[in-house]
């Protein structure tokens, strides 16, 4: 029987229509060469919907997205004025418990990048930390930021890393600032040591947060699994995407128990918008990573093939890249290799 599943697509602010657009096309022409179906549920949500419905995630598209089997992600524009409605990611993550914040990095062919032989994936906790949205002011000039940090979201976390470990090098580095934050990772260190015990075939090693920034401009090839709290995940998986190449190549899942949610690790680019510009690989590789999570390896692996071939030959190259192709030629030519 050939299986359907149900596709929540939201396109988000700026760059986002034209990068999920592309995406549905090199979906679609997976489809025709697989066995199974993708039905698209478009939804709403992103700062442009704030002047109509009053906030950035109408009801509507929360009670869609819960019909789905997963979600895909266009990059939304985030107001910064206090007050404004929280980051659609973020309420995402938080309401459907998509706690491992996966951001892959990896060398490309054919592309320029700081150093080689990148091979290296960042998890990063995700439903806690700074990104908490407890913030508040004091007193005039004088403000907080809660960074909760719990035992339970911090194991979680681990275990998922270390699974991940396993599947992969058997390497894992935990990130922290324990010699400051000594509480707040304290726990956070304390639970992946914990979790340590159960994967004794895994080499395990610790970074504090500067240094794993130097370290990722000096030397990202002896890295692996990469796990860490929420803003130190956010900040080291842009670096390490652009060390690799670009960020335009950087894709993320966000895993729950029972959904994910697949996006590009950039954002929405605004000044971009429309320009037909911007390079679409890291969305469509966020899309080959939904099709792994549900278990279509193949269907995976065939959008990772057909990026790589377009990138080996050289002939279509985004801005981004070096090159002068445009958005939707970079997805047509990944159709034709999907072909
Ligand atoms: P950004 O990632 O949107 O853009 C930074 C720069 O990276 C761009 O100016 C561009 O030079 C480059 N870039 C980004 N995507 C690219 C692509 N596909 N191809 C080529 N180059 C690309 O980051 P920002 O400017 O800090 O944020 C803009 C908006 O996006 C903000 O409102 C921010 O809150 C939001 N944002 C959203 C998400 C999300 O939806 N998950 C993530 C990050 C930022």
């Amino acid at each position: 029987m050939v299986k359907t599943y149900k596709i929540a697509v939201l396109k988000g602010d700026g760059i986002g229509p034209e990068v999920t657009e592309a995406t549905v096309k090199v979906f679609n022409a997976v489809v025709k060469v697989s066995n199974f179906k993708l039905d698209y549920k478009y939804g709403e949500a992103g700062a442009h919907c704030i002047p109509e419905h009053g906030t950035n995630l109408p009801k509507g598209t929360v009670e869609m997205i819960k019909q789905t089997d997963a979600c895909l992600k266009g990059p939304m524009t985030t107001p910064e004025e206090p007050g404004a409605p929280v980051s659609v990611a973020v309420t995402l993550r938080r309401m459907f418990g998509l706690y491992a914040n996966v951001r892959p990095c990896k060398s490309f062919p054919s592309v320029e990048s700081l150093k080689p032989n990148i091979d290296l994936v960042v998890v990063r906790e995700n439903t806690e930390g700074l990104y908490s949205g407890a913030e508040s002011l004091l007193a005039p000039g004088v403000a907080v930021a809660l960074r909760i940090i719990t035992r339970e979201a911090s194991l979680k976390v681990a275990e998922f890393s270390f699974k991940l470990a396993m599947q992969r090098k058997k390497h894992l580095t935990y990130i922290h600032k324990g010699n400051i934050l000594r509480i707040t990772d304290g726990i956070f260190k304390d639970a992946v040591k914990e979790v340590q015990q159960k994967y004794p075939e895994v080499t395990v090693d610790d970074l504090h947060i500067d240094a794993a920034t130097m370290q990722l401009i000096k030397q990202p090839a002896i890295y692996d699994v990469m796990v860490t709290t929420n803003l130190f995940g956010d900040i080291i998986s842009d670096e390490a995407a652009q060390v690799t190449g670009s960020l335009g190549l950087a894709a993320g899942a966000n895993i729950g128990e029972t959904y994910g949610m697949f996006e590009p690790v950039h954002g929405s680019a605004p000044k971009y918008t429309g320009m037909n510009r911007v390079n679409p690989i890291a969305t469509i590789l966020a899309g080959a990573m939904m099709l792994d999570y549900f278990g279509e390896k193949s269907g995976a692996k065939k959008i990772e093939d057909a990026v790589n071939a377009v990138l080996v030959e050289g002939k279509v190259r985004t801005a981004d890249l070096g090159g002068k192709s445009t958005t939707s030629e970079m997805a047509d030519a990944i159709v034709e290799k999907v072909k």
